[in-house]
């Protein structure tokens, strides 16, 4: 008896439902599994914004699927008609030797990426808001900016479904094992089979892949919003960059323009500072002492932002002990199934060309986009 799909992909989070649009995009008979309803908040993709930029502190190893993911994001908006991408420009702000800037500059330099060199009264001439102090500069970069990941999974199970992939969802996956030439999958519905899997798993990777080697840490992770002490006006997109700030303690703290109106005023959040946690005892509830620190942090690089709060929400962070993604055949069933988690944080701006990379393994084996950094190998070797 021949399976019944040719790849299952597990969770339709950010890059499971891109998984399943390049999936059918080429034909493949798809099944997308989701624990929770369609674009939920209950894991790491929802918040309303997401920054992208494409010179990457992070590792200039990035810069090519950063690229190719700029492309891939214009063909879903165009093929969608969602707005997903606005893209105002972003400062990289920090001292010169901070990560943040040093970091940025190499992969600009590297990938010969346009960008400008601000010092500080430059920074405070364009850009009113920010006052950085007399010893810190930034990298400007004119294609960075935000994407919407409520619009951006939406768009992808809009695609899938449009290209006759079966999505269900409040169907979580219970188990799974190999069977045949491929896998069956449980559900506390039905049992498929497949030729292929592809788990994206998100925050329940800990629970989900427990044989990958990777010790992954969950984090808890909140988002702000601030009603702008003069108004929305300088907080606008035409008015106002997206901004990743370290200071000298080496803390990150990023924003975003105003962008859902006065009503919702600015967004800020600290890039990691999290709480170990996992998706079951999440606290959900910001408090007000975490209000408090952040309009504090902010009162010292963008004191108009923190007037009036307006609301905060919580998000989950799956990091990886050096930060970087896990995208690679499964180690102990490298002939059936994928993998792609430990996002670390930083995975949003990935998600179209994370799906197009799912799709290469699954239905060829192997991708030409350099992922080397992602095998999880690296870890299983290192001292966890
Ligand atoms: C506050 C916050 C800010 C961030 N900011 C940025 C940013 O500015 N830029 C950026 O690039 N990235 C950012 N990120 C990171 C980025 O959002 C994540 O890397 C990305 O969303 C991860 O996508 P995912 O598909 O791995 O996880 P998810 O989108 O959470 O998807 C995983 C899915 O798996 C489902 N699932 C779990 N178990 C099962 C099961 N047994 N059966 C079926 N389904 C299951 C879950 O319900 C979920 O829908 C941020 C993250 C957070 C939390």
């Amino acid at each position: 008896m021949s399976p019944t799909y040719d790849v299952i992909v597990i969770g339709l989070g950010g890059m499971g439902s891109a998984a399943a649009h390049h999936l059918s995009a080429r034909g493949a008979r798809v099944l997308g599994l989701e624990k929770f309803g369609p674009v939920h908040n209950r894991g790491s993709s929802h918040g309303g914004s997401r920054i992208t930029r494409q010179s990457y502190f992070e590792d200039p190893a990035y810069v090519p699927l950063l690229l190719r993911a700029y492309e891939l994001y214009e063909e879903l908006e165009r093929a969608t008609g969602r707005e997903i991408a606005i893209l105002p420009g972003g400062v990289m702000v920090g001292r010169p030797d901070s990560r943040t800037v040093s970091g940025s500059l190499l992969s600009a330099r590297q990938w010969d990426l346009p960008h400008e060199m601000l010092d500080a009264k430059e920074i405070r001439r364009r850009f009113p808001t920010l006052t950085p102090k007399d010893d810190e500069v930034a990298l400007y970069e004119n294609k960075a900016g935000l994407l919407r990941p409520e619009n951006t999974v939406a768009a992808h199970l809009q695609l899938a479904t449009r290209q006759g992939a079966d999505l269900h969802f409040e169907e979580p996956m219970t188990r799974w094992e190999p069977y045949r030439d491929g896998v069956r999958v449980h559900t506390a519905e039905d049992t498929y089979t497949a030729s292929q899997l592809v788990i994206c798993p998100g925050a329940w990777a800990p629970r989900l892949l427990t044989d990958i080697g990777v010790p992954f840490t969950i984090e808890r992770q909140v988002m702000y919003w601030f009603q702008p002490k003069r108004g929305v006006e300088p907080f606008l997109p035409e008015n106002h960059p997206i901004y990743i700030w370290e200071d000298a303690a080496g803390v990150q703290v990023y924003g975003f323009p105003s962008i859902d109106g006065p009503e919702l005023g600015a967004k800020v959040a600290f890039f990691r500072k999290g709480q170990v946690t996992t998706p079951e005892t999440i606290d959900r509830t910001v408090h007000q002492d975490e209000i408090k620190a952040m309009a504090d942090h902010m009162a010292g690089c963008v004191p108009d932002l923190p007037g009036a709060f307006l609301k905060a929400a919580t998000c989950m962070y799956s990091t990886t002990p050096d930060e970087h993604f896990v995208i690679a055949r499964h180690p102990a069933h490298p002939e059936s199934v994928t993998v792609a988690c430990g996002f670390s944080g930083h995975g949003f701006k990935f998600v179209p060309v994370v799906g197009e990379i799912l799709a290469d393994l699954a239905l060829t084996g192997s991708t030409e986009h350099p992922i080397g950094l992602f095998d999880p190998a690296r870890l299983a070797a290192a001292p966890a």
